[in-house]
């Protein structure tokens, strides 16, 4: 039987992109269907409390034809949750769902290579950006860094793969059991295991409209996927505290000799070792109770501590 394939879209004032986006993937779906995926299959855009006519295309689309669904948010949630809403929607009739931007940067060729990869047996298919020709040096520039020190800080995350995936059923009831607030989806799926693979492809220019990603919003992006992820920040402030107290010893030696031989002056010896011994003391103390708070912080976000991929003979 042939499989349900969901489209999930984010939209964020995109009435510029809109009607070419929904031209596309009407397309597409008209050839895939009957022959790749089932006619019960849906190209879904989630309107993220736009402030332009976005919800007034996408409803004359959905009235136009069967094939789109519209999902209006109260008001604008950020890019990660409405997207997760679409996911989660799309999830009760889908058997794969495949996420994308609405403004044409990722290349829809793709879609039937993934639809391939699912058919192989896998169950989440990243696409990977082969290079970043048409993204500006600034953008690629940081973009490529965010990554690095992602991936040096432990977090698990596909270099420069952004939220262009399919995902199986089963990938999606794991995610819904992820109940965070701060919702990072690039790292959360790498961690739910399964099956995974990646298709290449290029990325084009956007195609109508501005990003909606100003700079202060990429950095907030980065900083909530790094303190999302990664204790490490935490752990750091430990370590410079015990390297402090070290180089605070050093500082003793130093001064107590410069007192010996009597060339110190009145209470400098005192001064000199309890500044960089309380100084030390002080961050080893901030960075122990991190600790403790970086375990807080992992309890309160209750994710499951196993996702069970199949059961045989249950
Ligand atoms: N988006 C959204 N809510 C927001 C910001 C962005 O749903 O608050 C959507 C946007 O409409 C687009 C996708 O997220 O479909 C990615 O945004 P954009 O293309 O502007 O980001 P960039 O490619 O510049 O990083
Ligand atoms: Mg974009």
């Amino acid at each position: 039987m042939l499989k349900v394939l969901y489209m999930v879209i984010p939209c964020y004032n995109e009435e510029e992109v809109l009607k070419e986006t929904s031209y596309r993937l009407q397309e597409k779906y008209r050839l895939l269907m009957d022959k790749e995926i089932s006619k019960k299959s849906r190209i879904l855009f989630v309107d993220d409390g736009s402030k332009d006519q976005t919800w007034d295309v996408i409803s004359n689309l959905c009235k136009s034809d069967n094939m789109f669904v519209g999902v209006k948010l109260s008001r604008n949630k950020g890019h990660q949750n409405a997207l997760l809403a679409g996911l989660m929607i799309a999830k009760k009739n889908a058997d794969m769902v495949i996420s994308m931007d609405a403004d044409l940067q990722d290349d829809i060729d793709v879609i039937d290579e993934m639809i391939k990869k699912y058919k192989e047996g896998y169950d989440i298919v990243y696409g990977v950006r082969n290079c970043r020709k048409t993204d500006s040096f600034f953008k690629r520039t940081t973009a490529q860094s965010f990554y690095k020190i992602m991936k040096a800080l432990g977090v698990d995350i596909i270099y420069n793969h952004a939220d262009y995936r399919l995902m199986s059923k089963r990938t999606l009831e794991a995610l819904s059991k992820y109940k965070e607030v701060n919702l990072f989806l690039r790292g959360i799926i790498p961690e739910l295991g399964f099956r995974s693979t990646s298709v290449y492809y290029d990325r084009n220019k956007r195609f109508a409209g501005k990003s909606k990603y100003p700079l202060k919003r990429m950095f907030s992006f980065a900083f909530d996927g790094i303190t999302s992820f990664s204790m490490r920040p935490l752990r750091m402030v430990l370590v410079g505290g015990v390297m402090i107290l070290i180089i605070s010893i050093l500082i003793m030696i130093y001064s107590l000799v410069v007192k010996i031989l009597g060339d110190a002056v009145e209470g400098w010896t005192f001064l000199a070792i309890s500044i960089w011994f309380i100084g030390g003391l002080q961050m080893i103390s901030i960075g122990l109770i991190g600790e403790y708070v970086g375990k807080i912080y992992k309890e309160t976000k209750e994710r499951p501590r196993y996702i069970i991929e199949e059961v045989i003979n249950e």
